[in-house]
């Protein structure tokens, strides 16, 4: 039998300044394990020195692999870059900054031995990051979780250890606006968290611009929720059943007290009853253009984890 084989995924973007401490440092980490293989590195268009010392690197070490980027494209489109061509029976996906520890690996590994599909890392702490960063990450991440129909893992970025077959899925989800720790979540399979301090930047500032951040977050919420497409049909029924008892309310009003409620209240109470119905209609159609959404994002209709006896033909 081969002997089983991991890859790591690093996105790299203008990361010259960290890039020689942290190949060093993955590096020996991935030779202490004991198994073959390969450190692929996706550079999402950086323009500075990050491109020469791959170059060099892939030049010395076979187990480099490197693909560039005519232009950025993103974060998460690198790591799907890094998914497609990775050969291992696990991938592990990892930030080039030394953020997250590569030290945790092994042990990454080892729960993936004892049976996980997926290991992924739970921040416990988030060194060296501004208070408005650590404030709307732990927001989002509650929103996100609480609108999302399938639970998110709180707290929980892209590193993260997947085994071959959840890897495999992700070469057959083919949406553009991807939102990695969703797609995962989405999958479900044997899920198991590892605690750890996020540390500071090794070298370097962050590349996630607020603009980036926001559209991931965009991304986390419209492609795992569609609430926010459903929200006026339930707004309308609220306003619907306010409308009908206020015009109970006058009709009784007016045959107990005689003399008839003022012409505006009449008007009022007409007005909602038409928004109501208006705000309804809108809500169905969230509801058909949520399920047209769902179409096009052509998902796999299902997963199967394991199949005895048989071969699975996943459709
Ligand atoms: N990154 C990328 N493309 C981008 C932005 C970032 O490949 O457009 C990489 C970056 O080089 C790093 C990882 O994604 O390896 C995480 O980015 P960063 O550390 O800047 O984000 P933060 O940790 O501050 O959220
Ligand atoms: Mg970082």
């Amino acid at each position: 039998m081969q002997p089983k084989m991991l890859s790591l995924i690093i996105p790299v973007y203008y990361e010259e300044e960290v890039l020689p401490k942290s190949y060093e440092r993955m590096d020996a980490v991935m030779r202490s394990i004991g198994m073959p293989y390969e450190l692929i590195y996706v550079n999402d268009g950086s323009r500075d020195g990050t491109m020469s010392f791959l170059r060099k690197l892939a030049a010395e070490h076979p187990e480099v692999k490197v693909f560039s980027f005519s232009r950025n494209f993103g974060h998460q489109l690198a790591v799907t870059c890094g998914m497609d061509h990775a050969k291992g029976d696990a991938l592990v996906i990892i930030d080039a900054d030394l953020q997250d520890p590569p030290e945790l690996i092994p042990d990454m590994v080892k729960m993936w031995q004892d049976g996980a599909d997926i290991v992924y890392g739970k921040r416990t702490k988030r060194k060296g990051e501004t208070f408005f960063k650590k404030l709307t990450a732990s927001v989002y991440y509650r929103v996100l979780s609480s609108m999302s129909a399938y639970p998110i893992p709180l707290d929980t970025g892209d590193f993260r250890l997947i085994d071959r077959k959840v890897a495999d899925v992700f070469l057959k989800m083919r949406e553009k606006a991807r939102f990695l720790r969703g797609m995962s979540a989405w999958m479900g399979f044997e899920a198991v968290p590892i605690e750890y301090v996020r540390e500071e930047r090794a070298a370097g500032h962050t590349k996630y611009t607020l603009k980036k951040m926001l559209s991931l977050a965009a991304d986390g919420i419209l492609n795992f929720s569609a609430t926010p497409l459903e929200l006026p049909l339930f707004f309308g029924i609220a306003l619907g059943i306010l409308g009908v008892l206020g015009l109970i309310a006058m009709i009784v009003c007016t045959a107990v007290f005689g003399g008839g409620c003022p012409q505006w209240l009449w008007l009022a109470v007409g007005f909602s009853l038409l928004l109501a119905v208006l705000f309804c209609f809108q809500g169905i159609q969230g509801f058909y253009l949520g399920r047209m959404y769902d179409e096009l994002k052509d998902r796999p209709l299902y997963i199967v984890a394991e199949a005895l006896n048989e071969e699975p033909v996943q459709k």
